[in-house]
């Protein structure tokens, strides 16, 4: 087994989760089996307490569990499927040391952090090292060397590292290479403070990966090396690129692969570029279209990066460039301007009463005005809501999410959710199967009568008002295994609008994108040629 450990320095936000991703899709084109762990060093259990203001999207894996985003991109880079063992955190470590404490587990010793907890740490890493068959794991540790918070974790990672042995273990820290003055000089002093602190801890970094903003000069790279002990060939430069599927062909460049196959005496037998055309598709889009993604996170966009990645999965496979318009819902409320020169609207998941009659206008406007239309978990829910307010004409139709006593409860809990008060864990989680209907959208799209896609919502589709909805054109063309649970919703006999209560977004890959982005792209383009068409015989 090898492993590669991905530490931070200087600052946060260097793409730190790209480039071990990215180190995952080169060793995993080398035909290696490749997994990745993500460690973040907060006290919270898992992420789905989390606003995603703080910490952007919570991502849901197959078997329910609600993790950082960093594991939608190790899942959209390495093509793989993940559980919650792969998301390593303070609380989950905390958790197990205190019940084995409490089991009297450790009877009779002092319960410390060494070697207790990162005892517990180490043992984590290697349960996911043991459950499949792998060449290399990498383990990405959130934060900056010199948090407190993940003093423990590196505390073990450097044991860890003892342990396995030099020839299996790669230390790679991810640092900062300013540009500054008018000259634009690089700057290695933060690299070598940062270099100098995971020293003192006892940690000397095999590879250094350097954000700069341009490509490290040879002066810059000598520098670092002679400071910091890591070998020329160690040292990565790592620069902007276009998109990140191209990050890995960026650092490949640099010696990447050649330099940990060597370290780790590994033979790489390098596979066919699954990602050939769909980047040479992202480099050289054919056609563009404008999408608004409506939703009330729209200022930070890694709090919907899994819709965002799909997209790009769709440039990737059509040529079409996706320009996206975030819109912050409560402003629609105010007006509807900024809808006017879109192609397509997504109304993004969501929680919480701020912003969803801004929501529920935009559905409105693109009913009324034909313009594509997708939603997703909430954008699903707020379009039946302006279904069944502005067809069904039930004027007060609502969820009792926003009004728990509405008249019209279109949207209503699940049953098995009613008394349930823990907030962590506990909705309709994870991968659950739907059954799709012949002769519909749905079927055509997906081109089989069941699926598996993940979900994360407490609310669902009133059993009551089916009927109703079906027989004025909204139809349900995607079930639950039961029947019970209404999943895709389209319209009777046409294309324009599709919208799934579970989240397309989570198994969106480069070379298989989400049913419903790919859907909306492609009707938004049809939508966009028309409107040109008829402006030129205008
Ligand atoms: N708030 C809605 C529910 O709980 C939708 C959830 C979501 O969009 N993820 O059902």
């Amino acid at each position: 087994m090898h492993y590669i450990a991905i530490t931070g320095g200087v600052i946060s936000g260097l793409g730190k989760g790209t480039i071990t991703s990215s180190l995952g899709y080169l060793l995993k084109s080398q035909g290696l089996r490749v997994t990745s762990i993500k460690i973040d060093p907060y006290l919270n259990y898992d992420a789905g307490t989390m606003n995603p203001y703080q910490h952007g999207e919570v991502f849901v894996l197959d078997d329910g569990s609600e993790v950082d985003l960093d594991l939608g991109n190790y899942e959209r880079f390495i093509d793989v499927r993940l559980t919650k063992d792969n998301n390593i955190t303070t609380g989950k470590v905390y958790k197990e040391v205190i019940e084995k404490e409490r089991r009297g587990e450790y009877l009779g010793s002092t319960v410390q952090i060494i070697p207790h907890v990162t005892n517990e740490i180490k043992r984590r890493i290697r349960l996911v090292a043991s459950s499949g068959d792998y060449d290399v794991i990498l383990i990405e540790i959130g934060g900056t060397v010199g948090d407190i918070e993940s003093m423990p974790f590196l505390e073990a990672v450097r044991e860890l590292g003892r342990e396995e042995g030099p020839g299996n273990f790669i230390f790679a820290h991810v640092t900062l290479v300013p540009e500054v003055g008018p000259m634009g000089e690089q700057k290695t002093k933060p690299t070598q403070h940062s270099v100098k602190a995971l020293r003192e801890i006892g940690i000397q970094p095999d590879m250094l990966f350097c954000r700069s903003k341009n490509p490290l000069t040879i002066e810059s790279k000598n520098r670092i090396s002679l400071f910091t002990d890591v070998p020329l060939g160690g040292i990565i430069s790592v620069i902007d690129v276009k998109n990140v599927y191209l990050l890995p062909e960026s650092i490949k460049k640099e010696g990447v692969v050649d330099f940990i196959l060597k370290k780790f005496s590994l033979h790489g037998n390098e596979v066919v570029d699954e990602w050939k055309t769909f980047k040479e598709n992202i480099k050289n889009p054919k056609e563009s279209v404008t999408i608004a993604l409506v939703g009330k996170y729209t200022e930070l966009h890694d709090a919907y990066i899994s819709h965002k990645e799909a997209f790009t999965h769709v440039t990737g496979n059509t040529g079409i460039d996706v320009n996206i318009k975030w819109i912050e819902s409560l402003d629609l409320e105010k007006s509807l301007d900024p809808l006017k020169d879109v192609d397509g609207i997504l109304i993004a998941p969501g929680f919480g009463q701020r912003g969803i009659e801004g929501k529920i206008l935009s559905a409105k406007y693109a009913r009324e005005n034909n313009i594509p239309l997708a939603g997703v978990c909430l954008g699903f829910q707020v379009i039946v809501i302006e279904y069944a307010r502005n067809v069904l004409g039930l004027k007060d139709a609502n969820s009792t999410e926003f009004v728990p006593d509405t008249k019209n409860p279109v949207i209503d809990i699940l049953p098995e959710q009613k008394g349930v008060t823990d907030k962590g864990g506990t909705m309709r989680l994870g991968s659950q199967k739907v059954l799709i209907r012949d002769n519909t959208l749905a079927k055509t799209l997906y081109g089989k009568s069941e699926t598996y896609e993940r979900h994360r919502h407490r609310y669902e589709v009133n059993p009551d008002y089916i009927e109703r909805l079906e027989q004025s054109g909204l139809i349900f063309s995607g079930v639950d295994s039961e029947g019970r649970r209404m999943e895709i919703a389209e319209l009777k006999g046409e294309t324009s609008l599709f919208a799934v209560q579970f989240h397309s977004e989570f198994l969106s890959r480069p070379t298989n994108p989400s049913k419903l982005h790919l859907h909306l792209v492609k009707e938004a383009l049809k939508h966009k040629d028309h409107l040109l068409q008829t402006e030129v015989t205008n």
